[in-house]
């Protein structure tokens, strides 16, 4: 039987950075993908990543003359619903092909001595006389199976999460697929612009009122307009329209190209780890909540899983549940604490009309060019003590001058309060999994009470 120390299921952003990592730290890593390597990531054409994290992850940075490049901008704008008030937002992105893109990933991850199969496809875990990881039975492209040992399996699988599906009830891990429920519909629109010298983008314009966006494409002459919706790509074609009818875009010639996919929208799952098990990236439902974007959020959690997992196998060890603990803890009083944080906040903000939002980005209540920039650069909510209080001023102005709904105002300060429980309930995430059961119920009643998206897509729909 071939032996590895780590086997990652799945050679997309997740799971290529996460073997250079283990790799580095001097663990023999084997990535398998179901698909050929040129079909990796082939799924979106035109893929945005914050610049800093080049830095940050240490990934050779994208530049012009780069084959996957396509552009960067230093800043992004925000609009309001009539599109009278745009904002900027001082926080670069780099612009590329996703699928080129992973392929520089393999390259440089190779450098470290990660392997990969493709058209390699895996099948189910092997378990030892204890019910503990200690392998995985895969299946190649000529469709011959072979079963791998190794000490952990790390599941960088996608949104299906086909991989923590297939581990048994009792495992500590959370294994339903995400209901459609939990996804966040996105359709990309490419399309060609009538008069490009005038209209090009120069930088990605976001419209939060309808989760829309105008952004630059691979076309010299074209664009992207985008859209993400909860709920379904119906909802989110009616939520279009409505876009379209309002907001003046730039003329375009022909039928736009669409691509279409899903990214997860909802809390992580609430344990990552198990006895010689690690899951990352969509398969966890690791995705910004400002944005659904994931590559990035995801990579922070490798950076915090790598120095524990090297610990949990130095000198040959098994990585226990309790050893790779640790990982739970630091994600979930980290970036999970954050990211509840902001979900909780943004689903009390949905309910406003179209003039509220208007009005809220004319006070710069919510859509504050500082607050905003401020949390692009920490994934969170950093909002100052003086920046609370204008917020709380603009809200007793808005109130009594009736810019703003008496149901609009308590639906905001009802979620700020339960955004604030939820991160104070994840900051106190258990330091060992003895208390874990007790916080996950907690948990469950703090999410049911924060709501959901969809929850209140259909009820306004319904209303
Ligand atoms: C339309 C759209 C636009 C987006 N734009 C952005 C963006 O601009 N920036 C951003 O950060 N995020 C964006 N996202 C989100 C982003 O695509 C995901 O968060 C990210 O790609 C997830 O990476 P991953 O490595 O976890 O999974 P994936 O990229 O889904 O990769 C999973 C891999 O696992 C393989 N696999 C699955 N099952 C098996 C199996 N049984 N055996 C072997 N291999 C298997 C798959 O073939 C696949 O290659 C977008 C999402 C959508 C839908």
């Amino acid at each position: 039987m071939r032996e590895y120390d780590i086997v990652v299921i799945g050679a997309a952003t997740a799971g290529s950075f996460f073997a250079k990592l283990m790799a580095e730290r001097g663990f023999n890593v084997l990535v398998i993908d179901a698909l050929p390597e040129r079909e990796i990531g082939k799924r979106l054409t035109v893929f945005h990543l914050d610049t800093v994290y080049f830095e940050k992850t240490g990934i050779p940075r994208l530049a012009d003359g780069d084959s996957e490049y396509i552009t960067s901008f230093e800043y992004t704008m925000c609009e309001s619903a009539y599109g009278h008030y745009p904002r900027k937002t001082l926080y670069p992105f780099t612009v590329f092909n996703l699928e080129k893109f992973n392929k520089h990933l393999h390259l440089w991850s190779r450098n470290f001595g990660v392997n990969y199969e493709f058209n390699t496809e895996f099948q189910e875990f092997i378990f030892d006389e204890e019910k503990k990881i200690v392998g995985v039975k895969i299946k190649n492209e000529e469709g011959i199976e072979e079963d791998i040992s190794c000490r952990l399996v790390v599941d960088c699988s996608g949104i299906k999460g086909t991989v923590r599906c297939a581990l048994p009830d009792d495992y500590g891990i959370e294994n339903t697929p995400l209901s459609p429920r939990d996804m966040f519909y996105v359709i990309l629109r490419y399309v060609k612009l009538a008069n490009p010298i005038k209209d090009k983008p120069v930088t990605s314009t976001a419209y939060p009122y309808y989760k829309t966006w105008v952004a630059p494409s691979d076309d010299p002459e074209g664009a992207i307009f985008g859209i993400g919706a909860n709920l379904s790509y119906e909802y989110a074609e009616r939520v279009y329209k409505d876009f379209e009818n309002t907001i003046h875009l730039p003329e375009i010639v022909g039928e736009p190209r669409i691509e279409k996919g899903t990214t997860p929208y909802r809390h992580a799952i609430y344990s990552l780890v198990s006895d010689g098990f690690l899951c990352i990236g969509d398969s966890a439902a690791i995705t910004k909540p400002y944005s659904g974007e994931g590559v990035t959020a995801s990579w922070n959690l490798c950076m915090i899983a790598a120095d524990i997992v090297a610990n949990a196998m130095k000198d040959g060890k098994y990585p226990t549940k309790n050893a790779l603990w640790p990982i739970n803890v630091k994600y979930s009083r980290t970036q999970g604490a954050n990211f509840a944080e902001i979900m909780a906040t943004l689903i009390g903000a949905v309910d406003a009309t179209k003039e509220e939002n208007e009005y809220e980005f004319k006070k710069s209540i919510v859509f504050d060019e500082a607050v905003m920039t401020q949390m692009n650069y920490a994934f969170a909510n950093k909002m100052t003590i003086r920046q609370m209080l204008y917020l709380v001023n603009q809200i007793i102005d808005a109130r009594a001058n009736g810019s703003i709904r008496k149901s609009t105002i308590s639906n905001i300060i009802k979620s700020l309060l339960k955004a604030q429980a939820l991160k104070r309930h994840y900051k106190a995430f258990p330091k060992n999994s003895k208390k874990f059961a007790k916080w996950c119920n907690k948990a469950d009643e703090l999410w049911k009470d924060a709501g959901s998206m969809a929850d209140l897509i259909e009820k306004s729909i319904q209303e």
